[in-house]
């Protein structure tokens, strides 16, 4: 029998330990990997990096009793052994390692494996059960390669400004923003953030990140400069800019007709995730005997680990599932 039971009910829950992994709703006792909206919400006690502690701040979810861990230092929280691992994702993101009798788990909420010019790189332990989210783990997300990403990127930016137009980047104000940043820097664009973009930037440099020269945005501004805004706020943002041309910046623009859907003029596939062929070469790096999926296309992911001879399921299903 192994030392815990792992449930599903909205979120991942260790039951034995009754330790909460980046739950949406409000729990007792829960593990915070990053500060993206969806992983984030009102808890009363969280374990969690540095970065995130800052992040959850200026978005104002801090719990009553955080414990701040640094990365890869074992600590002893609530008598379980825990150590956070860097996940690459966004500044400050982690994986979690529990153990328990000679037992290791990792959980990794969004992770990338790819290195990241805005966030820590990804340091990856081996364990014996691995719990993973799969947002692309589908066979036809591979991304194509970051340089050649980034240079159509800073072409279209340029050539939109030659064209006496703006260029409006749309990207997610926490990561996306800042490695659009640090991916185009040293070409000579004069960047303006919206203002949650900006925040989260000011936060990034504190934390130690560099970024090019950059302000924060005011309706009317953009003439010769290169606009960063979140993707949802551009309806509002959009009659406030001079003539503009968008792009979004997002993994999902590896699909062609993603800039249609995003309603934008071009598309490009920047993304904070592992895609599939990195998801995969991820589980080989911790050479776990059992995996769980969860989100995405954990079905099938999971479907083809068995394939490939692992003992693999997919987790967000209501049932309980005990170990060993
Ligand atoms: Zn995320």
């Amino acid at each position: 029998m192994f030392w815990t039971q792992i449930r599903y009910h909205g979120a991942i829950h260790l039951h034995t330990i009754d330790l909460w992994l980046d739950p949406r709703a409000s729990r007792e006792w829960a593990f915070v990997s990053h500060a993206h909206s969806d992983h984030i919400a009102a808890h009363r006690a969280v374990i969690l990096s540095e970065g995130t502690h800052r992040f959850m701040r200026a978005r104002r979810t801090l719990p009553d009793e955080a414990t701040i861990l640094p990365f890869g230092k074992t600590r002893a929280v609530r008598g379980v052994n825990v150590t956070l691992y860097p996940a690459g994702h966004i500044l400050g993101s982690a994986q979690l390692l529990v153990e328990v009798n000679d037992q290791r788990l990792l959980y990794s909420g969004d992770f990338k494996l790819q290195p990241n010019s805005a966030a820590e790189t990804i340091e990856i332990p081996h364990a014996d059960v691995l719990v993973m989210e799969t947002t692309f783990g589908h066979r036809r997300y591979t991304f194509p390669p970051r340089a050649e990403v980034v240079a159509q990127m800073a072409d279209w930016c340029r050539k939109t400004l030659e064209e006496g137009l703006t260029p409006v980047l749309l990207a997610y104000s926490l990561g996306k923003t800042q490695e659009v940043l640090t991916e185009l820097a040293g070409r000579g664009f004069h960047f303006l953030l919206h203002d949650a973009a900006y925040q989260m930037t000011q936060l990034a440099e504190e934390l130690g990140v560099s970024f090019p020269a950059h302000e924060r945005w005011s309706p009317g501004w953009g003439e010769g400069c290169v606009v960063v805004c979140p993707p949802h706020l551009r309806k509002w943002l959009l009659p406030r800019v001079p003539a503009c041309r968008t792009a979004i910046v997002s993994g999902w623009a590896v699909d062609p007709s993603a800039r249609y859907r995003y309603g934008a003029d071009a598309a490009f596939c920047l993304s904070d995730h592992a895609d599939y062929p990195d998801l995969l070469a991820y589980v080989e790096r911790v050479q776990p005997s059992r995996v769980l999926t969860v989100h995405g296309y954990a079905s099938e992911f999971a479907a083809e680990l068995r394939r490939l001879g692992y003992q693999a399921n997919a987790l967000d299903k209501p049932d309980q599932l005990e170990l060993f």
